[in-house]
């Protein structure tokens, strides 16, 4: 970390986990195409980035939200398939379409904007039909054979290629969730419908990151996955059935060091008093840049490979560390968050223990206070 020298506070992010976690979940699919997905940012990992070596890895389809995130990566330079997922009335199409992005249809009236667009540009848009499957966000429910009627006719009239018919899972963490079983019957039902339309969608897909590890019955022909690509567990209450390897680290340099008496109430509201006369180290980092507040008190934060614990609450930007008796120096780095190797956490526990999702750890963290720096 010698050309860090001048942060206080970064996130290494190891694009060679990244590679491997891609191999482990392309293992566990050998049948089906990986889509590997980089909205957010690429769950604030660097999108470009993290799809370049997915795709190094063997990942063929990339997966964003918006079409601003899609032509982000098109800007980019990367020419990978690409489906863009969330879009509205007025939403640029015609651009997104313009470059190739793959675009989601969850209505007529979605299927009819999107025509329309690509035929002022010239184009023939590839489609992804959305379902309706039991998670009640979104896609087309009542609609869903008005759907693809009106998709068959465009598509014999040469306006549109479907490429997809497509559905999300509310509740794969759990593998025995009974909701999963539900949504593949309501998805093969979906399926059925189009097909006995007369659509030949190439790419049937439904399961994310937890069902792509867990149950090969959900494949089809494509996979979504975003946490596992991200090294982090997508299961509730179940270890990973495959090894994956925590992309994200985050290291800061201590500012600043003293001795404290015991007894010394430590940052806002003394929720935390010295037990013993002891060294506290403060470290630049706080809520602003992704670090949860209470009840992260007491977690261990790595140095030099031992655990120290977060003494006190969380502010916005620093946080204070009581170090004990070890002699920790102005400069020296700890590491906050990571695979765990320095004596730290794991996205996976400050989800624990905060009450938020690993999800929302990973957002976080991507906040301009804390590059990226890819190793
Ligand atoms: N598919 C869709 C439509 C999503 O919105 C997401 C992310 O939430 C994923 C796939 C990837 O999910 P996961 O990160 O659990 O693999």
């Amino acid at each position: 970390s010698s050309n860090n020298g001048r942060l206080l506070a970064w996130r290494e992010i190891d694009l060679d986990a990244v590679r491997h976690n891609v191999r482990r979940i392309a293992e566990t699919c050998p049948a089906a195409q990986l889509m590997v997905v980089v909205k957010a940012d690429g769950y604030s990992h660097g999108a470009p980035e993290v799809a370049r070596a997915a795709l190094a890895a063997g990942a063929t389809y990339l997966g964003v939200a918006t079409i601003g995130e899609a032509l982000a990566l098109r800007r980019a330079g990367i020419t990978a398939p690409l489906l863009a997922w969330l879009a509205g009335p007025g939403s640029p199409y015609g651009t997104a379409i313009a470059q190739g992005i793959e675009l989601a249809a969850y209505s007529c009236a979605q299927l009819s904007e999107i025509v329309q667009a690509a035929q002022e540009q010239g184009h023939v848009p590839r489609i992804h039909l959305k379902a309706e499957t039991g998670m009640w966000r979104g896609g087309a429910a009542d609609e869903w054979a008005l759907l693809v009627a009106q998709a068959r006719a465009h598509e014999a009239q040469g306006l549109v290629r479907v490429v997809g018919v497509w559905s999300h899972l509310a509740c794969a963490d759990r593998v025995d969730h009974p909701a999963n079983d539900q949504q593949r019957d309501w998805f093969l039902r979906a399926v059925q419908v189009a097909e006995e339309a007369g659509l030949r969608p190439r790419l049937r897909h439904l399961a994310n990151s937890a069902a792509t590890l867990t149950r090969p019955d959900l494949h089809f022909d494509m996979v979504r996955c975003g946490l596992a690509t991200y090294g982090v567990n997508p299961l509730s209450g179940q270890e990973a059935p495959v090894q994956l390897r925590p992309v994200v680290t985050v290291k800061a340099r201590v500012t600043h060091v003293k001795r404290a008496p015991a007894g010394a109430g430590v940052s806002y509201g003394h929720t935390y008093r010295t037990p013993a006369s002891t060294t506290l180290a403060l470290v630049p980092l706080g809520y602003a840049d992704g670090v949860p507040v209470a009840p992260l008190e007491g977690a261990p934060v790595g140095y030099r490979g031992k655990s120290v614990p977060l003494a006190g609450r969380v502010c916005m930007d620093q946080l204070v560390l009581d170090v004990g008796d070890l002699q920790v120096q102005p400069g020296d780095v700890v590491t906050l968050l990571g695979p765990g190797r320095d004596g730290e956490h794991r996205a996976e526990d400050w989800a624990a223990l905060s009450g938020r999702s690993s999800y929302e750890i990973l957002t976080g963290l991507g906040r301009p206070r804390v590059p990226a720096i890819y190793v």
